[in-house]
């Protein structure tokens, strides 16, 4: 009896719960996945992160074929095509890995509905992406955790589970059910300008669980053991770079988890065992994020903190868009913006000054700057960019209210050579570093490279932050 495995931000084979589950209960298993238009007609679609999930598909499509069964290729709404697919194919039922998002959880309890109404079985539970189901990680008074340390005392204290058996061979559709399968919707896979997504440029993730895994490799093998000195300084490649495969689950989080504890093992001295640790607290940050998405969808809609919800924020157009385009006159902040632009990318540090600046120096709200974060990320994700913003703007949970980031003091710290400046910055290429690290460009200076003169004052600008801050907590 055939068991449709309906993949959504699981694009592999290897250590994937769920799939591992549909094939321990029937030797055929066939996989699913639907180009959801509800996602796809969005207007905070990024083009690099359509491009890598398609590559995704493609390599999943392929290792499906290698292990004797197929992948089927929908271009729908769920809603209605999922369950119409498994009705048409007689499925038993249809397995899927849980997700935390808010669309995601009223989709799939309208496909369970209509699933039920089929006759058709489902099995949605597995907690895949992240390695502590939201039910695991609670406060002493069984609530959610609302800040990050204490979450991951818990977090860390929890044995893991090892990666879940990969599947060496199914058994896919018949001729006869591939040509029914074509008739309920399955198309051949698009590629990413057919849905109208262009994107020239490079990937920093080639897709496919074979390049995250050896990315994994690499990363493990050395940068991990020097990832707490390095992880700061945009112009190295000190971090792993897997975002975009953590997001669409190229690689799945045990295997990854387990590589960090063979490092581990591996390591000759605390500051390598300390900077191991360090990220796998980036990995907590993830779910922590995760779990708090879950738990208070409300997230999703704006600030968490009262004195955030009414805000005075500017709306200054002119100011927005120099911020977009990387034009504010602030080297760093420029740096980065076209590296996101340019590359689909940027480094964590550079989100936190870019953040920061656009709500703490320019006033414009955090909304604006997480939507178009999602327009131009590879690794563009709900939960995680939510928390970041929240977090730069002070608004979500971190218990720090006031943390504002002087982009001048963050480049002189984090680039103290320019270097990253004059990568995304070729008009700068020729200043002195002193200049360009400060930001004390002349003007004359700046009108012959055709450099922006600073948009705003920094220092004014956060006293202007601060009052409205005061007011609003007046108010409340
Ligand atoms: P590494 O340093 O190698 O970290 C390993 C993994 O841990 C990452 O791949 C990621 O999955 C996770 N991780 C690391 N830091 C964080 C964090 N602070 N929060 C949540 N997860 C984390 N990350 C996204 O995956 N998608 C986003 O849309 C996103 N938006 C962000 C927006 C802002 C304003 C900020 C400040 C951060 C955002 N982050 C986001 C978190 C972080 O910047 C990226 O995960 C990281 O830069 C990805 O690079 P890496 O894979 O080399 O990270």
């Amino acid at each position: 009896e055939l068991i449709l495995f309906w993949h959504r931000r699981d694009l592999r084979i290897s250590d994937n719960t769920g799939l591992a589950t549909a094939r321990s209960q029937s030797p055929k298993v066939v996989g699913v996945f639907c180009l959801d238009r509800n996602i796809l007609e969005r207007d905070d679609i990024a083009p690099v992160r359509v491009t890598y999930m398609i590559g995704c598909l493609q390599a999943l499509q392929e290792r499906y074929a290698q292990i004797g069964s197929q992948l089927l290729i929908l271009h729908a709404d769920p809603m209605q095509a999922i369950p119409a697919l498994a009705e048409a194919l007689n499925a038993k039922a249809v397995f899927w890995n849980w997700d935390v998002e808010p669309y995601s959880q009223i989709r799939d309890r309208n496909i369970i509905d209509a699933l039920k109404e089929k006759g058709i079985q489902f099995l949605n539970e597995n907690w895949d992406q992240i390695l502590h189901s939201p039910a695991e990680i609670r406060t002493g008074s069984n609530a959610p955790y609302t800040v990050y340390t204490p979450f991951w005392k818990n977090w860390i204290s929890k044995p893991k589970l090892p990666p879940v058996e990969t599947l060496q061979t199914i058994e896919g559709l018949t001729p006869g059910e591939q040509e029914i399968a074509q008739n309920a919707g399955a198309i051949p896979l698009p590629t990413a300008k057919d849905l109208g997504f262009i994107w020239d440029g490079d990937l920093i993730l080639p897709p496919g669980e074979a390049s995250a895994q050896a990315r994994l490799a690499e990363f493990t093998y050395k940068a991990i053991t020097e990832y707490q000195e390095q992880r700061n300084f945009p112009a190295t490649d000190g971090t792993s770079q897997l975002s975009a495969a953590l997001k669409f689950g190229a690689i799945g989080i045990r295997t990854v988890w387990q590589a960090t504890t063979e490092a581990q093992e591996n390591s000759r001295s605390e500051e390598t065992t300390n900077s191991i640790r360090t990220w796998q607290q980036e990995l907590a940050w993830r779910e922590f994020y995760q779990h708090a998405m879950y738990s208070f969808p409300e997230l999703a809609e704006g600030a968490y903190r009262d004195a955030f919800k009414n805000f005075p924020w500017e709306t200054n157009d002119t100011h927005f868009q120099a911020w977009c385009e990387g034009k504010t006159g602030y080297p760093i902040v420029d740096a980065a913006m076209r590296q996101l632009n340019e590359s689909g990318w940027m480094h964590n540090r550079c989100r936190m000054i870019v953040a920061s600046f656009l709500t703490k120096d320019l006033l414009i709200s955090p909304q604006l700057g997480e939507k178009y974060f999602m327009q131009k990320l590879i690794d563009g994700d709900l939960s995680a960019n939510n928390g970041g913003w929240q977090w730069s703007a002070s608004s979500g949970m971190d218990p720090k209210p006031l943390r504002i980031f002087n982009p001048a003091s963050q480049a002189q710290k984090f680039d103290p050579d320019g270097e990253y400046i004059r990568r995304w910055l070729p008009e700068l290429r020729s200043l002195d570093n002193e200049y360009l690290v400060t930001g004390k460009i002349t003007p004359l200076e700046r009108r012959a490279v055709g450099y922006p003169e600073p948009i705003v004052d920094h220092k004014q600008r956060q006293q202007q932050f601060k009052q409205r801050y005061q007011q609003q907590k007046e108010i409340i």
